[in-house]
């Protein structure tokens, strides 16, 4: 075995990708069908096909995550500024009832810092797929305040939950999010579990530094707990300073670190498009207590991009569409919306631009961006993770 290091050199993927470089969408480019015809489904003009929606409900948050936010926090929108219940609701009504989309994830920012997300989620829950499904609804959330509002919004119909916890360690986790709340989170993931959302996710990003310290442990506890633990490769979607490509943990990485505490891992794969890579991990016993067997999935956006099956697009709190988390594109939906646009001059908007999503991380003008990422405008919180 190799010895460990916290900083690892990485080789950023893809450069047949990277070296691509599309052309700035224009009218022209748009095809006849999407000016004039119907609109039925999100279509990109690299073939890929929407399915997921990321509706992100508001821009503020209660932690200050280092990898996400700076410890001053960010210029919140003003209020007026975010979308209404009715606008969430209609954009999600369009996506799912018309585009194809089979999944809406709400998230923020903190989703739980909107005291009418409950009305969202029901709002949601409600619609029907196009095949006549009930839509997969689920939220991203740092868990605080959730064991209070767990079984409202269960009631309104939410199924899933990802909750982000980086460490077991309340010190480590203090140092992470730049607060003292790791109870909180404890508790509100009790709370999501008794309620029956199901799976719940945990969330981990995997951070140069104290890696092998707080992976096995929070692994044998989310295998213990029955929480299903994905490991994030760090993005440069935080603050400028906090990300270096030469400090990425990859998945190579995060793998070496569990394999030396002792997990034995066997390669699942990534089921259903989603962009978490799974392995088996065989029940055991090591230094952080004996755990069943279970799953861990590694979600590697920087080292192993799933770019070329990415069905998603993103919808920021203030009601503009990235049809990619690395877009320095941005389309309005919510002026139309406001100016009192028909259901289908939004939806043709939405479908327009979704023609134009980059091919990949980077793509769009690689020429900023020596390590081949090109940074949105916005930070993660402001997007929508
Ligand atoms: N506040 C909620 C939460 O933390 O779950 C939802 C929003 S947060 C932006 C969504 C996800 O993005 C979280 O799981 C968080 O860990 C992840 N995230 C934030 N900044 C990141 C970064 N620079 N690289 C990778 N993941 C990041
Ligand atoms: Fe807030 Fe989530 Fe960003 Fe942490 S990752 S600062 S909880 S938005």
């Amino acid at each position: 075995m190799p010895p460990l290091s916290h900083r690892t050199v990485v080789d950023l993927p893809t450069p047949a990708l990277r070296g691509a470089r599309p052309a700035p969408l224009t009218a022209q480019h748009v095809p006849e069908a999407l000016a004039t015809g119907p609109i039925t489904r999100l279509v990109d003009r690299h073939g890929r096909t929407v399915r997921d929606l990321r509706l992100s409900v508001t821009d503020r948050c209660n932690l200050r995550c280092t990898y996400c936010m700076p410890a001053q926090g960010l210029q919140w929108l003003p209020t007026p500024d975010l979308l209404t219940v009715a606008e969430l609701a209609r954009l999600a009504r369009l996506a799912v009832e018309h585009l194809g989309v089979e999944r809406v994830r709400l998230t923020g920012g903190e989703p739980l810092l909107r005291r009418d997300l409950e009305e969202v989620v029901a709002a949601v829950a409600g619609l029907r797929t196009r095949s006549g499904a009930p839509v997969d609804v689920g939220l991203t959330t740092n868990g605080l305040g959730l064991d209070k509002r767990a079984a409202g919004l269960r009631e309104a119909g939410l199924g899933r939950v990802n909750i982000s916890l980086d460490s077991l360690d309340p010190v480590e986790y203090a140092a992470v999010t730049r607060r003292d709340r790791l109870d909180d989170v404890l508790r509100g993931i009790a709370a999501a579990q008794e309620v029956g959302l199901s799976p719940v996710k945990i969330n981990a990003v995997a951070v140069a530094g104290a890696l092998e310290e707080r992976a096995p442990r929070l692994l044998a506890q989310c295998l213990r707990s029955g929480w299903q633990l994905r490991f994030i490769e760090h993005m440069p979607l935080g603050p400028r300073e906090t990300w270096r490509p030469q400090e990425v943990v990859g998945r190579d990485e995060v793998l070496r670190v569990l394999e030396r505490a002792g997990f034995e891992l066997a390669e699942i794969g990534r089921p259903d498009r989603r962009p978490a890579t799974l392995w088996r991990v065989a029940a055991g016993e090591g230094a952080y207590g004996a755990y069943p067997g279970g799953s861990v999935g590694i979600i590697s956006s920087v080292t192993a991009p799933f770019c070329s099956d990415c069905d998603r697009t993103r919808v920021t709190a203030d009601g503009r569409l990235m049809t990619c988390l690395f877009s320095s594109r941005e389309t309005d939906l919510r002026a139309p919306m406001r100016q009192g646009a028909s259901d289908e001059e939004i939806m043709r908007i939405w479908a327009q631009a979704t023609w134009g999503k980059p091919l990949a991380h980077g793509t769009d003008e690689p020429w900023h961006a020596p390590d081949g990422f090109e940074r949105p405008s916005r930070t993660m919180s402001a997007i929508g993770g």
